[in-house]
């Protein structure tokens, strides 16, 4: 079966580990024993997930000023 509409997030094996691990903004759950619940965690991370982190306006840094 194909799905289309791939979600943003994948799981990662890792030993014994299942890894929710989101391509969009990085984020990973915890090392799950059990696969259906780093998927359960990726998925309601998806619902909250805030986004690629170049969306995210980076404050510029702010400038040492020149003491003499
Ligand atoms: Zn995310």
């Amino acid at each position: 079966m194909q799905q289309s509409a791939q979600p943003p997030w994948e799981i990662v094996e890792r030993g014994v580990f299942a890894i929710g691990s989101c391509r969009v903004c990085g984020w990973q759950s915890p090392a799950r024993r059990a696969y259906s619940t780093a998927r359960r965690e990726a998925t309601e991370h998806g619902d909250v997930c805030p986004g690629p982190p170049s969306a995210i306006e980076l404050a510029p840094a702010p400038q040492t000023p020149a003491v003499p």
